[in-house]
């Protein structure tokens, strides 16, 4: 199996790293996780069609994370998908897509009907909502998915990718947790977001003390992810969703290392993981 990374950034604009967004991929088989902004740019990128995806997996409803949505589906109708959408995602998901499709509606009947394509099953979205935990089958892709911690976010979800036995885990956005350290143990690639201690710490008028302190609180710290993927047992930590994206990377490796014992892997926009 195969992990891209389509976005490694976080709602702060950088144009080097997109907003969070992976595909996991086989043969036969490429599911895509979140759909932050710039997307569809990034999977042109790795020349990867929205028509060919088999299923969008959400961690979590964050903007940064959904923001693209809309612009995924529609660009896929442009790409002539002829199969309908299969998204899952935590509750509220449903809701979601409905509100999204509905805000575009009127526009989207109108073109439909000006630009007369072949399918509009592009259009056709099925969405599943997760439970706690589950397990999911697309292709010869297994899923299992399960809750993490990024309180006040009610439902946001790690998952495992099984392939050949190889495991592939992705954190999704969450503080140090123990769904995490007991489903992700022994995994081959940890994929985990990051907040960077000591890059962020000026105060100004907008960003005061509580802020700072809030967003730090529901993310996991550079100084806590390598003592995670230590109790992980993972094989290699590639790191992501870097809080802020610009960074000092030797400085951020080194941090990670003492903990892990491993230099973690710096995650970049368009890197490609064999697992
Ligand atoms: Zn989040
Ligand atoms: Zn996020």
């Amino acid at each position: 199996m195969q992990l891209t990374l389509l976005g490694t950034g976080c709602p702060k604009v950088n144009h080097k790293r997109f907003g969070p967004s992976n595909l996991v991929s086989t043969k036969k088989t490429s599911i895509l996780i979140d759909c932050g902004s710039g997307v569809t740019q990034r999977l042109q990128e790795v020349k990867f069609s929205s028509a060919d995806i088999n299923a969008l997996f959400l961690t979590h409803l964050h903007s940064d994370h959904v923001v693209d949505l809309y612009q995924l589906i529609i660009s896929s109708w442009h790409s002539y998908r002829t199969k309908p959408w299969k998204i899952f995602g935590p509750k509220g998901t449903k809701k979601f897509v409905k509100k999204i499709m509905e805000a575009w509606k009127d526009e989207r009947i109108q073109r439909i009907k000006y630009e007369q394509r072949s399918s509009i099953e592009a259009f056709n979205i099925i969405v599943t909502e997760f439970n706690r935990y589950g397990k999911i089958k697309i292709n010869d892709l297994k899923i299992e998915y399960f809750l993490v911690d990024h309180k006040p976010v009610k439902y946001a979800y790690g998952f495992n990718f099984y392939y050949q036995r190889k495991k592939l885990t992705i954190s999704g956005d969450t503080k140090p947790c123990e769904n995490l350290m007991k489903y992700g143990q022994l995994t081959d690639v940890l994929l985990h977001e990051v907040f960077i201690e000591g890059e962020k710490d000026k105060i100004t008028k907008m960003r005061t003390k509580k802020t700072l302190h809030n967003v730090k609180n529901y993310h996991t710290l550079s100084t806590m992810v390598g003592k995670v993927a230590r109790i992980v047992r993972c094989k290699k930590l590639v790191l992501t969703h870097f809080v802020p994206t610009w960074f000092n990377e030797k400085k951020l490796i080194n941090v990670v290392k003492k903990d892990f014992g491993k230099s973690p892997i710096i995650g970049k926009d368009l890197l490609k993981i064999k697992i």
